[in-house]
């Protein structure tokens, strides 16, 4: 059985600039991979080369075995861009139902609109609809196909809580099924939550990947808040283990390297410390420490 998407050595130059730089990704069937990374950091590109939409420079791109454009074409693959236009004047059930007409095996129209929340907006046309209400649009057109790999660029950008948890819900039911998705976020917590694999891009280069927790532990940190009566930088600071101190409200976190040794010395050390909460890495943290803080 072929991955569901395969790039190996893939690079894309603009000119002189290089968005992606040797990047090799195997996905395959039923996972659902996060792909992270500052601004520029290659995302958008990776995806329309997964797409075939965009050629790479050098390496070779495949889904399901095919090229991309013609794993396109078979109807395999389900899509969802950024701001995408949208035909204007046509009614949401009319569009959604002549996008499922150019699929050999749709899902039925009426699911679908369900399943992205747009069956309240059946009867009306594109061109009224807020920005939310056109992204769960985009997301049914996605579905429609019902397709064996799902690629969405910020799917949730404009969603309310509701949409995104609608969308979040459909998206992990197909999975389930066997089907796949790569995404591509902002909202870290989505990638933590939703995700199985997080592929953590930094300068057109693959800096992370694996499972959110593993991401997690390759930075290792974790942070210790206390109370004190008169926290001082330096003198936490210079505790065993101790990367960075930060001072707030009646105490300070403290981020470390190895918090047993760091909560000795500070019970040792410090007889006013109390309330003390330890906490592991969060995603946020792991992403700023990889990616180079940018
Ligand atoms: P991301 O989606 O992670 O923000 P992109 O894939 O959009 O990153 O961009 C990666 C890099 O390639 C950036 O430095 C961007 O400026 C550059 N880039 C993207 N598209 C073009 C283009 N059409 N022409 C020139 N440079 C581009």
């Amino acid at each position: 059985m072929p991955n569901a998407l395969e790039l190996t050595a893939v690079s894309k130059r603009y000119g002189q600039s290089r968005a992606l730089d040797g990047v090799d990704l195997t996905a395959v069937e039923g996972q659902t991979i996060a792909v992270l990374g500052p601004n520029g950091a290659g995302k958008s590109t990776l995806l329309s080369i997964a797409l075939g939409l965009l050629p790479p420079t050098s390496g070779t791109a495949a889904v399901f075995g095919h090229p991309p454009a013609e794993a396109l074409r078979r109807g395999l693959v389900g899509v969802l861009l950024q701001e995408s236009g949208l035909l204007e004047d046509v009614r949401v059930d009319e569009l959604v139902k002549a996008t499922a007409g150019m699929y050999a095996k749709p899902l039925p129209v009426e699911h679908t609109m369900r399943a992205a929340r747009v069956d309240d907006l059946a009867r009306q046309r594109i061109g009224r609809l807020s920005g939310g209400q056109r992204q769960r649009v985009r997301f049914a057109l996605a579905l429609v196909g019902d397709p064996r790999l799902l690629v969405l660029d910020e799917p949730t950008v404009g969603l309310d809580v509701d949409g995104r948890r609608a969308l979040w819900q459909e998206v992990s039911a197909r999975t389930a099924q066997g089907h796949t998705a790569v995404f591509a976020t902002h909202y870290l917590t989505e990638a933590d939550d939703y995700a199985d694999r997080v592929i953590l891009l930094a300068r057109g280069r693959v800096v992370a990947d694996g499972p959110v927790e593993k991401i997690k532990e390759l930075v290792g940190d974790s942070e210790i808040h206390v109370t004190l009566d008169r926290p001082e930088a330096d003198a936490l600071g210079a505790l065993p283990g101790v990367r960075q101190v930060r001072v707030e409200g009646g105490g300070a976190v403290l981020r470390t390297k190895d918090s047993d040794a760091t909560l000795r010395a500070l019970f040792a050390g410090f007889a006013d410390a109390r309330n003390v909460r330890t906490a592991g890495t969060d995603l946020e943290s792991a992403f700023v420490s990889l990616t180079g803080g940018e």
